[in-house]
């Protein structure tokens, strides 16, 4: 049994641990790096450590560092949160060697996950339908052959194809191939960019499924028995990152639910499950559905699932980190009502979404009934620029899905942001859109321009517009002996 949890994350999912952790009467610790000094996570906890500079690679990612921090602190588990180092297989073995409990899988079940390729082969062994495709391609020389011998030998994998890294992650390292005559250059592409992210030359191809919708399913094992928690629907994205999810998902027929549950429990089996995971699939629009990865990790979205069974799934994670089997059965897990996740990003949605870290004047949410917020900060603040600017998840969860999509767009619509440039009214769009009412959308939708009924300005532009407006105002341009630049500068400097 553990009593002290170290929880090697940051930000809002950090904030979440602990207080999961506080409520099953655990002592808890913090790590951070200097940028995160003042962070509510280190707030939150009962000590903090500090692991190093801002840079991920000099602290959240030091394995060294944050086993250095436990055994200072006497720590005796540690919970990774998601990204950083809760994927990371050496990582989970180094807490096992040191005699800390690691609160998720196995070392061996993240390391035979973790890699695509591996994984796609482990789950197809127990009858999970994988997305056709090629082995692991290190040698780029015979890459082109291995293509095409398999489009000679499977009648199903036929162009467009897409590019994947082997150990890619949050969305990074895919190139589509409309072609024969591109295959080559973007398997260079893909390769050199899958070295530059991810250390790791390995890439495979499969077939690239066209406007195919996102849906993963929530499991729970404790190495014998494996539990679903029903599906969650992730289709809105952008840049292959997720912006909006849902549970139940809207877009599923009986039969496919109950089929894509089943092979989402197969794939947790195969390697024999502990802890919570995620096991990822994308659905064509005929309704045929692939397995694409397993996350072994809590979730970003993973409040849709608890608003909708009612189940913490963090403590559920820490009973069975404690050695406890599972309390609940397959029968016990009844969903109610709808849960709709938005995720609150500092980025320009004008400008290709590029994040807009700064200062975060002022940031109040309102107080609703069925209305959760995880967050990481307080107002004023600052979003770093050396990490995920994300600002907060807003989970709203109503009896029905048209009751929850109106809910959470009028408490977005009542939250303040002052400082900084965010997704907001982009997010107020999509919940106000046609195609998210009628809940039919697929992975491409956010990015065709179409759906945006009035495309606005961009954010600079509007900017430059309000700048001249006060200038116009405040200078006589006509009746100036100064350079009217000059008088302009005086003007915002005063
Ligand atoms: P989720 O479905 O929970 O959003 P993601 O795979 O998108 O899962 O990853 C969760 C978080 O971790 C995101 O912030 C993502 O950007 C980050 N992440 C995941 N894997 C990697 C990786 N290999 N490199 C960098 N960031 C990653
Ligand atoms: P990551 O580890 O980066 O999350 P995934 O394999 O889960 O990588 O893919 C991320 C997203 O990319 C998916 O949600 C989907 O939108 C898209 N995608 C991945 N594979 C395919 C495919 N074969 N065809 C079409 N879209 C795909
Ligand atoms: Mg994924």
């Amino acid at each position: 049994m553990f009593k002290k949890l170290l929880v090697a994350n940051r930000g809002e999912i950090a904030v979440r641990i602990l207080r999961a952790a506080k409520e099953q009467g655990l002592s808890t610790v913090a790590v951070y790096s200097e940028e995160d000094a003042a962070a509510l996570h280190v707030r939150e906890a009962d000590e903090a450590v500090c692991i190093g500079p801002a840079e991920s690679q000099k602290s959240y990612l030091r394995v060294d560092g944050i086993l250095e921090a436990a055994k200072k602190t006497k720590a005796d588990a540690v919970h990774p949160g998601y990204g950083f180092l809760s994927e990371n297989a050496k990582f989970a073995e180094a807490c096992e060697k040191a005699k800390l409990t690691f609160v998720g899988p196995t070392s061996k079940m993240i390391d035979a996950m973790g890699d695509k390729v591996r994984s796609r082969e482990t789950v197809a062994k127990n009858k999970v339908p994988t997305v056709p495709g090629t082995d692991g391609i290190t040698d780029l020389k015979s890459a082109v052959q291995q293509v095409e011998k398999l489009q000679k030998a499977r009648k199903d994998f036929v162009y467009p194809l897409l590019v994947k890294a082997a150990g890619g992650g949050g969305g990074k390292g895919m190139r589509i191939v409309r072609k024969p005559s591109e295959l080559k250059e973007n398997l260079e592409r893909a390769q050199s960019e899958s070295i530059k992210a991810f250390n790791n030359p390995m890439i495979f191809v499969e077939r690239y499924i066209e406007n195919p919708r996102h849906i993963e399913v929530q499991v729970l094992g404790d190495g014998k028995t494996t539990l679903h928690l029903y599906e969650r629907e992730c289709s809105l994205q952008r840049r292959h990152q997720k912006v909006v999810e849902e549970a139940l998902s809207p877009s599923l027929d009986e039969t496919t639910r109950k089929k894509i549950l089943e092979a989402g429990v197969r794939a947790a089996e195969s390697v024999g499950y502990k802890s919570a995971g995620t096991v990822e699939f994308i659905v064509s629009e005929q309704n045929d559905f692939f397995f694409l990865e397993m996350n072994t990790r809590i979730q970003v979205e993973h409040p849709v699932t608890e608003a909708i069974t009612g189940i913490d799934l963090i403590e559920q994670q820490l009973n069975i980190a404690q050695g406890q089997k599972l309390k609940i059965r397959q029968s016990d897990i009844v969903t109610r009502g709808h849960a709709i996740e938005a995720r609150l990003y500092a980025e320009d949605c004008d400008s290709n979404f590029l994040p807009q870290p700064g200062p975060l004047h002022f940031l109040r949410f309102p107080h609703w009934k069925g209305v959760r917020v995880d967050t990481g900060v307080v107002s004023p603040t600052k979003i770093s620029s050396f990490y995920d600017p994300m600002i907060a998840k807003v989970i709203a969860w109503a009896p029905d899905r048209e009751s929850c999509r109106e809910k959470l767009k009028l408490f977005l619509g009542a939250t303040e942001i002052e400082g900084l440039i965010t997704n907001k009214a982009f997010l107020l769009e999509i919940l106000g859109s046609k195609f998210f009412q009628k809940g039919r959308y697929h992975t491409h939708l956010l990015e065709s321009a179409d759906w945006r009924k009035t495309p606005k300005p961009s954010s600079k532009i509007l900017a430059a517009f309000c700048l001249k407006d006060y200038l116009d105002n405040r200078i006589d341009f006509s009746a100036t002996s100064r350079s009217a630049w000059q008088e302009a500068y005086d003007a915002v400097a005063n």
